[in-house]
Order: C-alpha cells, then sequence, then structure tokens
C-alpha cells in the first residue's frame, strides 16, 4: 500500500525512513522509562545528524540557504518520523516558510537563521487560560512604550519552551491606531519579567515540556515586532496550516507503524489454538485500520500536493483542517485497535501501541482540537461551497 511518490519524494522519505528507524526507534523504551529523557551524547547525535540529512532547513526557501522543499517531500519526511514516539523525532528546531515572507533581515539573523543551524530553539506562545479555543479573544496585552512594547498576560501550554531561546508570542494591542487587533513578537526567554509559573505533567513522556509562562511588564524592542500591527493572526494561521498538515503526516506514520506491529503481532500469537491473525474480529479491526490509514494519507498528501500547486489560501487552509481532523481522529482509532489487538500486552509502557494511544491523544486537542477543525472546515463549506475547498 503505497502512495504514488516521485523519486525525489521517495529519497527524501527513505532517508527519514532510516534515521527514524535505526537512529530513534531503539531509544523509545529508555526514554519512556526516564520522563522522556535520552543521555546527553545520543541527543547531540540525533540533532547532528537531523541537521546533516536537512531537516533543520526543509521549509526555508533556497535563497536564503535552505532546500525549499515542496510540501510533498516534508510530509513524507514528517510521516516517517511519525512512526517514532516520545517526540524523539524533535530533535531538531525548523523554521517556516511563511518567516522569511515576513521577518525583517535583523529578525532573521537573530531568531530565524539560527533556528535553520540548531544554535537556537523557539516555541509559539497563543494560548491562554481563559479564551482557551477562542484565539481572538486572548487577553495578553502588547502596550506602545517609547521604544517598542510592554507585554502583560499569561501564557498556557507553551510546548518546548524548556529547550527554547524565545518565544513567538501573540497578544493584543493595547491602545494606538491598532487598539484591539493582534500581534506577534520574539521575545527572548531571557528578558526581564518572564516569569516560569507552572510546568505541568501530561499524559505522554516527553522531554519537550509544556509550561506556564506569565509575561510581566517584559519590554520588547519595537524591532520584534513580526510584520506590521494588526497582522498576528495572518502568520499564526500559516504556521497553523504548515502545523496541521505534518501533525496528519505523523499521525499516518503512526498509524502505520500500529498497524505493521499489530500485525506481526497477531500472525505470532496463537489463543486457543488459533493465531490471531485467523481470527475474524481481529481481522476486522485490522481491516478498518487500513482502510482509515489509506484516507488519511491520501487526504494529507493530496493537502500537500495542492499547496505545491499554489492553490487558493483559503482553500488550503481548510484541507489542512480536514486532513488533520481525519488523519488526528483514525491514528487515534487504530491505536485503540492495536492495543486490544495486543491484549494485556498493549498495557505496558514498553509496548509502541500503549504509548501511542497516550501520545495520539493530544493530536484531537492541539493546534485547534476537532471540533474547531470541523468549525473551520463548515464554515469554509457555508462562504464557498464545496467547489472552493
Ligand atoms: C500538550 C499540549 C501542548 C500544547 N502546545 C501548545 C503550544 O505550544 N502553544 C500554544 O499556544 N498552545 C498549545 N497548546 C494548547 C492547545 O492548542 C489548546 O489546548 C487547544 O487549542 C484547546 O484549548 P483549551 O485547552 O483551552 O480548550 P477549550 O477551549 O477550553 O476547549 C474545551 C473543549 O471545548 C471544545 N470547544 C471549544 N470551543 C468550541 C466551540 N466553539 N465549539 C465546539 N466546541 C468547542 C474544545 O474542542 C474542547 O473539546 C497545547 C496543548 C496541549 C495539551
Amino acid at each position: 500500500m503505497d502512495i504514488h511518490l516521485d523519486d525525489t519524494a521517495r529519497q527524501w522519505q527513505q532517508k527519514a525512513r532510516r534515521f527514524a528507524e535505526h537512529e530513534l526507534i531503539p531509544w523509545e523504551v529508555e526514554a519512556e522509562l526516564n520522563e522522556g529523557r535520552l543521555p546527553a551524547e545520543t541527543k547531540a547525535r540525533h540533532r547532528r545528524l537531523a541537521r546533516k540529512l536537512g531537516f533543520n532547513a526543509m521549509d526555508v526557501p533556497t535563497g536564503y540557504g535552505g532546500l525549499g522543499l515542496r510540501m510533498v517531500d516534508q510530509v513524507a519526511v514528517w510521516e516517517q518520523l511519525g512512526r517514532v514516539t516520545n517526540a524523539l523525532c524533535w530533535c531538531f528546531p525548523e523554521p517556516q516558510r511563511w518567516m522569511f515572507d515576513v521577518c525583517t533581515a535583523d529578525q532573521l539573523d537573530r531568531f530565524v537563521r539560527p533556528l535553520m543551524d540548531g544554535s537556537k530553539g523557539t516555541c509559539y506562545a497563543i494560548t491562554e487560560s481563559g479564551p482557551g479555543s477562542d484565539l481572538e479573544s486572548i487577553e495578553t496585552t502588547a502596550t506602545r512604550t517609547a521604544k517598542g512594547y510592554r507585554i502583560n498576560g499569561e501564557k498556557w501550554y507553551v510546548t518546548s519552551a524548556n529547550h527554547a531561546d524565545f518565544f513567538i508570542l501573540e497578544a493584543r494591542l493595547a491602545g494606538g491606531a491598532h487598539d484591539g487587533q493582534h500581534a506577534l513578537y520574539f521575545i527572548d526567554m531571557d528578558s526581564p519579567g518572564v516569569e516560569l509559573v507552572a510546568n505541568p505533567r501530561f499524559s505522554h513522556t516527553f522531554d519537550d515540556h509544556h509550561p506556564t509562562y506569565r509575561f510581566n511588564d517584559v519590554s520588547v524592542p519595537a524591532a520584534n515586532l513580526i510584520g506590521g500591527e494588526g497582522d498576528g493572526m495572518t502568520w499564526s494561521r500559516s504556521w497553523f496550516r504548515h502545523e496541521r498538515l505534518m501533525i496528519a503526516a505523523r499521525c499516518c506514520g503512526a498509524a502505520a507503524r500500529l498497524i505493521e506491529e499489530a500485525t506481526e503481532f497477531a500472525k505470532g500469537r496463537s489463543v486457543g489454538g488459533e493465531r490471531l491473525a485467523d481470527k475474524q474480529l481481529m481481522q476486522a479491526m485490522l481491516a478498518d485500520s487500513v482502510t482509515e490509514l489509506w484516507g488519511a494519507r491520501l487526504m494529507t498528501f493530496e493537502a500537500a500536493d495542492a499547496h505545491d500547486r499554489g492553490e487558493n489560501l483559503k482553500a488550503l487552509h481548510a484541507r489542512c483542517s480536514i486532513a488533520k481532523l481525519y488523519a488526528s481522529e483514525a491514528a487515534n482509532r487504530i491505536a485503540d485497535r492495536a492495543l486490544q489487538i495486543f491484549g494485556g500486552r498493549g498495557y505496558m509502557r514498553e509496548n509502541v501501541a500503549e504509548r501511542f494511544f497516550r501520545e495520539l491523544r493530544v493530536d484531537r486537542i492541539w493546534e485547534g482540537s476537532s471540533e474547531i477543525q470541523r468549525l473551520i472546515i463548515a464554515r469554509a463549506l457555508i462562504k464557498r461551497g464545496l467547489d472552493g475547498m
């Protein structure tokens, strides 16, 4: 069962597959049993290899020294990296293409290029406790000062903040010509007034945490404003499209691995004198899983191809939501079935199905929950009809 890919995409797929299989997957259980952490030299090796493979520069335009890969190539890579648990594939920072459309030369030098060479890490801070999914209503404020802005507010679930050097933060402008509109900022982690409030534990076992941060009168120079005042959501939507598509890709990779591992197990295990693989109730679970994976892959690769064909941005936005919604929901059902096929063994933390059962759950929540994806899809349908999606 394979998607038709041209030679370039196939090569990227194979590179990522080898990296996942030989370098990352062997470390999963160690990470699981050690709070997600790996020995420092192993982490350094993963970072070095990922950079050598070019993963840091996949979405960077060639004019800026990047690889300028098509979305299809990137999806082929992230699908294979999605086969790995414990977020071990998050071993490289990755600047996104839109950053090169909006950032000043100074911002590219201070923030974006260091992501490409792996010397800095970042995190994206939008979500707040009160507004939650209703991003339009965020309450963190950015008030104009003589030299820039003063930021006040609290951000929740700031993924990878424990490894980051700066935030990309979205705030609401207070006062001025764009009062109430949103703006995005680069904010150094060590800026005075940045306060780590809490570092909650989550269901998965990742070395990348999701802490809560308060911003207490944090001074941000005007040179750190990304784009113009009022542009915040525009660039965040670019971020979301990319992330949602790559979440869909990772869900496909996770689902494929789960199906393969559950099938191998079903072929090797006999209960009551018969292989699990020969029991029709087991077969039904595998068949439903394969069917759903096929649907998810087709949607995800087609959405990537639509980006590469340069289709309308609004249609692409809806398609990324469709791919993320379907792939994440399907991957969760597939993880549930795989765990069931493994029986009690599937409930052990050493088992890939147990880990994915916990880890995939958040793909239905972050970067916009499944309910929010449904709203985006329905609104696109109502505004532009099926032909406009
Ligand atoms: C592990 C983890 C990592 C995260 N990383 C980041 C990060 O790096 N940066 C960041 O900014 N955020 C991050 N998030 C936040 C994530 O994007 C939000 O959790 C998500 O958008 C939902 O917001 P909420 O948790 O406040 O839920 P709420 O908005 O309170 O929603 C609760 C429930 O109500 C539903 N709901 C909400 N609105 C509607 C509606 N209009 N119609 C129907 N149903 C609705 C939701 O789907 C959900 O089921 C992360 C979250 C988690 C759990």
